[in-house]
């Protein structure tokens, strides 16, 4: 309830604002619309929807006044599919507007309005850039559809091509939905918990161009196995790898425990930099593996190695800013929750010959306490966290033990200017920022920071 605007009142506005999930954001007497759709400038017709106490909602019913930072979407399911926020934004347009989410909370949460917050690292070509789809598949009125879940929900916004993964992808996608039936098979009923196909998941290494392509299917059996072996290599014939996953759970989670080997290989290999990795069907990988590069490559310069330091690498995964570290210092001990990706991460430094790296698997906040404990002692530490940030037990350890130079590569810039906060009242100085854009037209961006002791 509002006694400002009434819901499905008729307004023209003045858009100020996008938050960072996409939406426009007017003030009518100070009370906040968010305009799904509207971009900052603009003036725009709207309905007004739900309101509450502090904030509500408008419907974009027309742009009166555009943008000079407007552009068509290029893509026909956008907005619906969910996917995308920004692609209605000029690609130099939503790297500004990143910087500008980053700025903000330097200054407003981090309180930190001197640090500098440099442009937006983006890319050259901001298409295409996803090296792995995971695609759901179902039927619809006795069709088969496949393409991504509208935002919040489990319907699926059918569509034969994105733009943002890859060709091959789109291929498969389009493909297996107009010809499956054909084979005698179905699409999985998420409800009824029948029929077959549940996902496709094409994995791409960009560096080798290996393509894995993973089925998961309901049961094991499937009628015609082969023949869709055979498809898959008509649409693609340089596939290096064609597995099937068994999931029989009723759960949105999409891997079931058992995968099988149907062509090729059981992984395909991809390289950051110099370095080499064995990606199986489920391991987890950046999914834009160009900004990768970019990032880590800004993390190797903020923690300035010399040859001589320990570093320490927490929030590990399978160890890919780890090994990129390995190649310039002493040694570096790299911790992640999941004893899987440490399998993986000792793996793929056995493969690229690596002997500097050391692995553990547990929780950072309680294997660096024991490192520490045990005697070692480490010049940088380089933490990426979750997007919910560093746990504060780990934050006290590195008050505790101050490592001279901290590098934090943070998926979520509110719980990064949080955590820089803490580290700057324990005695740290953060000597700039530079964001990355991993996701184009998505709202997300990744930053990386540099801190160093005043001790
Ligand atoms: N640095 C890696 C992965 C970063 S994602 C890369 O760039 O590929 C964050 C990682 O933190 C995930 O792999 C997640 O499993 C791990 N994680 C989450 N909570 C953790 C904790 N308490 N201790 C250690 N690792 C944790």
């Amino acid at each position: 309830m509002s006694f400002i605007v009434n819901k499905n009142e008729r307004l023209n506005v003045l858009v100020e604002d996008l938050t960072h999930d996409g939406s426009g954001v007017a003030k009518v007497e100070g009370y906040p619309l968010f305009i799904p759709g509207a971009l900052p400038g603009e003036e725009v017709d709207i309905q007004v929807g739900k309101t509450l106490k502090n904030y509500g909602f408008g419907r974009l019913i027309n742009v009166k006044k555009a943008s000079p930072d407007r552009v068509d979407p290029p893509c026909h399911v956008f907005p619906e599919c969910g996917g995308c926020q920004l692609q209605h934004l000029s690609y130099e347009g939503q790297l500004v507007q990143k910087r500008k989410t980053v700025r903000d909370v330097m200054d407003r949460i981090a309180k930190l309005p001197h640090v500098p917050v440099h442009p937006v690292k983006g890319m050259d070509n901001p298409w295409r850039y996803r090296n792995k789809s995971q695609i759901p598949f179902s039927e619809q009125d006795g069709k088969v559809v496949s393409g991504f879940y509208r935002s919040r929900t489990h319907h699926i916004v059918d569509t034969d091509v994105c733009i943002i993964q890859s060709e091959e992808a789109d291929e498969l996608m389009s493909t297996l939905k107009h010809e499956m039936h054909a084979f005698g098979i179905d699409a999985y009923d998420e409800k009824a918990h029948r029929g077959m196909l549940r996902h496709l998941i094409v994995r791409k290494g960009r560096a080798t161009g290996e393509i894995m392509v993973v089925l998961v299917t309901r049961k094991k059996k499937f009628p015609q196995k082969e023949a869709v072996v055979e498809l898959i290599k008509r649409v693609v014939p340089d596939v290096t790898s064609i597995m099937q996953n068994v999931n029989d759970q009723k759960t949105n989670v999409i891997f079931g425990d058992e995968t099988i080997l149907l062509y090729g290989k059981t992984f395909i290999i991809d390289s950051i930099g110099p370095i080499d990795f064995e990606i199986s069907a489920r391991s987890f990988y950046q999914v834009n593996p160009e900004q990768t590069e970019v990032l880590y490559g800004q993390a190797l310069e903020y923690a300035q190695l010399t040859g001589g330091e320990s570093v320490i690498d927490a929030y590990c995964g399978i160890g890919t800013i780890s090994l990129f570290l390995a190649q310039k210092a002493k040694e570096v001990y790299g911790v992640e929750i999941v004893p899987q990706a440490i399998e993986d991460a000792k793996r793929n430094a056995e493969l690229n010959g690596i002997d500097n790296a050391h692995f553990e698997a547990g929780p950072a906040e309680v294997v660096i306490p024991k490192w520490y404990a045990d005697g070692k002692r480490f010049d940088v530490l380089v933490v990426d966290p979750p997007r919910k940030g560093c746990d504060e037990e780990l934050l006290k350890t590195i008050l505790e033990y101050k490592p001279k130079r901290v590098v934090y590569v943070s998926c979520n810039p509110g719980t990064l200017a949080r955590d820089l906060r803490i580290l700057e009242d324990g005695g740290y100085r953060t000597q700039e920022v530079q964001p990355v854009d991993m996701f184009p037209h998505s709202s997300h961006v990744e930053c990386v920071a540099w801190l160093e002791t005043t001790l």
